[in-house]
């Protein structure tokens, strides 16, 4: 008997952790039971039910026929607030919150006592203050002898554990748990169900995949709980930025991917990637130390890029590729020329580990002018790669291939020691700058290779100097603090390159051994534009580093105007095309033959804005008839066409760039075979010092166009190839 009753106990307290008690009221009244005699079993019955309640398992309620408590475990109770005395009488539904029945697909409590139906396991909130507890409830009706409803009798069981590893397991298979914004598993399904909705409903959707620059830099040095912590900073100055929580995601790393449901505008999503690089590139502070990342943002949008997800964000992945190539913290548009652009740079890369070897490198050297005489104090030497197939390839393609592939270290040591080798053999003292990429500056061997360089080529070290950009202050700062002092204990010199592009802070200068500090071009050319403050902050620069016996050189100063105001900020050194295009070492020779050389500043009177000569073929659409043009001069507003003759004025035609860009444009002015073309809606930036439509036509509507026209109708003008063939 014992034995028996013993291991029903351990049936029961098993069974119980899946809801026991519910079969425990039906087991109650079987015959089974009730045949053996009854005050022993009773007895053995309310034994088992007692451990059972102390065993903390579960427990027991029962109520009158109008809802009302007439038994509680105890125990229970108390967890409730309450003690069982408290709570007999009240309302059982009253221990409960509502349930809103979200998702539970359940009959809720009050329905299913009122229709005196049995329930089994009912997930119900404990109703009392500070107790956010979940209970399966289970209950079954009771019935006297004559078949009246009684009340209820049933059981309950503490379900909060797993009920809240099920909301973690499920928060986790569809979230981040670092920055708790969706996760790649989430945004992909949330793409693949919006995309297939839209293309059905000819919706567009844009997508914008996110790098951020030097994340690893940081996450290296200051490690990585700090990462951690930087990466819940970007993600909520995402949110902050974007808006909708459900559509920004982290894909892990330090990818994000964004979805952009119905925004096609490029104009507008031109603006809304410019701000979150913005945004991001704020420094942060993290654990008490500064950092300061950058970001590169891919955009593709749907149906022009692609209608499913894989496409849409292979090319998202390749405009990502694209805006990192053309120097970080940028923003770059999807195009179909970003394949061959890919195929390229692999190419490059290639013929980049043979072309020192190749002797296929070369310095060129640009004159930096002292403002105020005219005199050419040094030379910046730039280094030019002339390829055996495509020409002359500018450092701002090769440079960005070289520091990815480790190839900077070999080509940096190259450039450093030509450079020593020509400045040694120039008449006079000019000095010489050379660039030193941020991935040199890393290499704690970099003092020894610059003291080879001096020691091998003779050059006294206080003629060189080494530029740096501010992104060395992204290090470790016990480290850059060690180089600083080693490069100067050699007695170069070292000038800050590209002030005023990054992460400028003013702090910086006052901590390093800067002996000049270059402003970039872009700051001198925001300068001279309307309700530019860049002036009032060239001059406090300047008196800054005139406090700190610093140089100062503007860069890149083109036109008079902004020589003239160059001056006037008191910036004591330039170096543009004011005064010369960067030389070779043999012009150079020739120029500085007398040990002296002045320069007489030259150039347009100021500068025009945004005007890129661009020499691309485009299509001319008038009165159904297509002429193949050639556009130049493209500015937001307009542009030069050629190809079509004696255009009158008034004309219109619609541009067609390519993928779908369209532009109506109105002839203002005619040349015989060249005409000046207004744009009815102004282009927007590419991201990329191009421009690009702000929209295109969906391809649902040319493959619609494709069907409907019979043909192109006979040309209205003649063009420029039957003039010749004339
Ligand atoms: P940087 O150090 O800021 O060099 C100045 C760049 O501005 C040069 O471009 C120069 O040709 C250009 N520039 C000078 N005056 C004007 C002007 O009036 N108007 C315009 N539009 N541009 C002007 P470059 O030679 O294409 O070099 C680009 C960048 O490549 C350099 O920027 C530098 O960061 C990097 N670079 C060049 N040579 C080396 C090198 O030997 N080593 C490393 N690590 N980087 C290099
Ligand atoms: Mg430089
Ligand atoms: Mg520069």
């Amino acid at each position: 008997m014992r034995m028996g009753a013993a291991q029903r106990e351990e049936d029961l307290v098993d069974e119980g952790q899946r809801g026991f008690f519910g079969k425990f009221g039906s087991r109650i009244g079987k015959p089974r039971i009730d045949a053996a005699p009854p005050n022993l079993h009773t007895r053995e019955a309310l034994l088992l039910l007692q451990n059972y309640e102390e065993s903390g398992q579960g427990w027991f309620w029962s109520t009158d026929a109008k809802g009302r408590l007439t038994y509680i475990t105890d125990s229970v109770a108390q967890l409730m607030g309450r003690t069982s005395g408290q709570i007999l009488g009240s309302y059982f539904t009253e221990l409960f919150l509502p349930v809103d029945g979200h998702g539970e697909h359940q009959r809720t409590l009050p329905f299913l006592l009122t229709k005196q139906s049995k329930f089994d396991e009912l997930p119900l909130r404990s109703a009392f203050e500070g107790d956010d507890r979940w209970w399966a409830i289970s209950g079954r009706p009771q019935f006297d002898a004559g078949g009246r409803f009684t009340g209820y009798r049933g059981s309950g069981t503490d379900v909060t554990a797993q009920r809240r590893s099920a909301e973690d397991a499920s928060r986790l298979a569809l979230y981040d748990s670092l920055t708790g914004l969706a996760n790649r598993f989430n945004i992909s399904k949330k793409l693949d169900s919006t995309l297939a909705a839209f293309a059905q409903q000819q919706r567009s959707c844009a997508i914008m995949l996110l790098d951020l620059d030097r994340f690893k830099q940081v996450n290296d040095t200051l490690g990585h709980p700090a990462g951690d912590a930087l990466l819940k900073q970007v993600a909520e100055r995402l949110l902050k930025i974007v808006g909708d929580k459900e559509m920004v995601s982290r894909l892990g790393g330090d990818e994000f991917k964004i979805i952009l449901p119905d925004v096609d505008d490029r104009g507008k999503l031109g603006d809304l990637a410019a701000d979150i690089i913005a945004s991001l590139s704020q420094p942060y502070s993290v654990d008490g130390s500064r950092c300061i990342i950058g970001a590169s943002v891919g955009v593709a949008i749907a149906p022009f890029d692609g209608v499913n997800s894989d496409d849409l964000v292979r090319n998202a992945d390749l405009a990502l590729y694209a805006a990192k190539g053309n120097g970080r913290g940028r923003f770059a548009f999807y195009s179909s020329e970003l394949h061959q652009a890919a195929e390229v740079r692999r190419a490059l890369e290639e013929d980049l580990r043979d072309a020192l070897a190749r002797g296929e490198m070369e310095l060129h050297y640009q004159p930096v002018v002292q403002a105020k005489t005219n005199m050419v104090t040094g030379v910046e030497a730039l280094v030019r790669w002339t390829h055996p197939e495509r020409g002359v390839i500018s450092p701002g393609v090769f440079v960005p291939i070289a520091e990815e592939t480790n190839l900077i270290w070999p080509l940096g040591e190259w450039v450093l020691r030509q450079a020593c080798e020509d400045a040694v053999r120039w008449p006079g003292d000019m000095r010489v700058a050379v660039n030193v990429s941020p991935i040199q500056f890393a290499n704690a061997d970099l003092p020894k290779v610059v003291a080879k360089a001096l020691a091998a080529t003779g050059l006294s070290p206080d003629r060189l100097e080494l530029e740096i950009t501010e992104s060395v202050f992204l290090g470790d700062s016990a480290d850059t603090a060690q180089m600083f002092k080693a490069l100067k204990g050699l007695g170069v010199r070292l000038a800050l390159d590209d002030f005023g592009t990054g992460y400028s802070s003013l702090g910086y200068l006052q901590n390093a051994p800067f002996d000049k500090i270059k402003i970039d071009q872009s700051f001198v050319r925001g300068a001279t534009e309307k309700g530019s403050r860049n002036s009032a902050l060239i001059a406090a620069i300047v008196a800054l580093a005139e406090a700190l016996e610093m140089e100062t050189t503007a860069e890149g100063i083109e036109s008079l105007d902004q020589l003239d105001l160059i001056r006037k900020l008191n910036v004591s050194h330039v170096q543009g095309y004011v005064y010369s295009k960067p030389v070779g070492n043999a012009e150079l020779l020739e120029h500085a033959e007398a040990g002296s050389w002045t320069i007489k500043p030259a150039g347009p009177a100021r500068q025009r804005n945004d005007r890129f000569s661009l020499f691309r073929k485009v299509g001319a659409v008038h009165d159904n008839h297509r002429y193949d043009v050639v556009i130049r001069n493209l500015s937001a507003t307009g542009a030069f066409i050629e190809g079509i003759l004696d255009v009158p004025v008034g004309t219109q035609f619609v541009i067609d760039f390519g993928e779908g860009q369209l532009v109506t444009a109105t002839v203002r002015r005619s040349m015989k075979h060249q005409q000046g073309v207004e744009f009815e809606q102004t282009m927007v930036s590419d991201g990329n010092g191009g421009l690009c439509t702000r929209h295109r036509v969906s391809p649902y509507l040319i493959a619609a166009a494709t069907q409907s026209t019979a043909g192109m109708a006979l040309p209205a003008f003649t063009t420029t190839s039957d003039w010749k063939a004339a």
